[in-house]
């Protein structure tokens, strides 16, 4: 078994990442009826893991399904995971899916709930160099699917507007695409959460996003360092008009926005209060009240 590329853990089993597979019945394939989350180990410790766990669990538990592990168990499989591959950075995705329904049954309540979990080395949106220069945003034309229809406060893989405006951003050179309300508000983007800096102000969307644990970090970090912070709902016309702007993910942490739309945001380079958060954001990797080490 070649666990240098991954490990992940299928149907009770620790198996490589090349060798995982899924059973084509589980309506977590066919329907995406699962969520999951992702937590990440920097030099050898799992940052926040706890954080995406009562995450993870919460969504389990709005879902109407069922972990078929104990939370120690889930705990032991993660940390098996990471210690098999041998991985320093690693990027740990944990699943629960709504599994395979009694033969012949369309109802979910037949099902048996599944856990799948991997770990593979770190992600990231942007790779190191283009993190220190800075990546491109499109302001997308697709509306992110309403709250009302899937709640986006559960981790999902509800993605297709998310890859309808990445192509969207693709076709004008952009790096990434942020989605929006359908009311001039803008929302989120495949796999993070956005904040602008106006005028010494940090604003970051309110509702209708994934309450990201990095954009959590980020947000009890700038209170800590007197940063002015407000949850609140973000305008196209605002972030149109900021100074800085910034994405916040595990998979990569806080990356600097440096055009907006095929412009220039602020002076072109990452900003002041972008780089002093990010700072901060990997310092904090050392607070012990959140790492778990391997
Ligand atoms: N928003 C969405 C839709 C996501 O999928 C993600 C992460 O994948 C985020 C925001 C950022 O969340 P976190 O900081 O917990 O990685």
């Amino acid at each position: 078994m070649n666990y240098s590329i991954g490990a992940a853990f299928v149907d009770g089993s620790y198996i490589s990442i090349d060798q995982a597979k899924l059973p084509i019945m589980d309506w977590g394939f066919l329907r995406s009826d699962a969520t999951y989350d992702v937590a990440h180990v920097w030099r050898g410790r799992f940052f926040r893991l706890d954080d995406h766990i009562d995450r993870f669990e919460r969504g389990i538990a709005k879902l109407r399904m069922s972990l078929p592990v104990s939370r120690k168990e889930l705990r032991d499989i993660l940390f098996r995971c990471v210690q098999l591959c041998g991985l320093q950075d690693a990027y740990v995705e944990m699943i629960c899916t709504r599994g395979i329904p009694l033969p012949g049954s369309r109802d979910p309540r037949t099902c048996k709930n599944a856990f799948y979990a991997f770990a593979v080395p770190f992600i990231s949106i942007a790779d190191p160099e283009a993190q220190r220069r800075g990546i491109s945003l499109r302001i997308s034309n697709v509306v992110r699917i309403p709250s009302s229809s899937v709640d986006p406060t559960i981790k999902n893989y509800h993605w297709h507007d998310f890859t309808r405006g990445l192509f969207y951003a693709y076709d004008q050179g952009d790096d990434t695409v942020v989605l929006t309300d359908g009311d001039r508000h803008v929302l989120e983007g495949p796999g993070f959460n956005i904040f602008m800096v106006y005028a010494g102000e940090i604003s970051t969307p309110s509702t209708g996003i994934l309450e990201g644990i990095t954009r959590k970090t980020v947000l009890e970090l700038a209170m800590k360092s007197h940063h002015l912070v407000k949850e609140r709902l973000v305008s196209i016309d605002e972030l149109r008009s900021a100074d800085e702007i910034f994405i916040t993910s595990t998979a990569g942490g806080i990356i600097p926005i440096t055009r907006l739309d095929g412009k220039i945001v602020g002076s072109g380079a990452p900003g002041s209060t972008t780089l002093d958060l990010k700072a901060r954001y990997w310092d904090a990797h050392n607070n012990p009240e959140w790492n778990d080490p391997i």
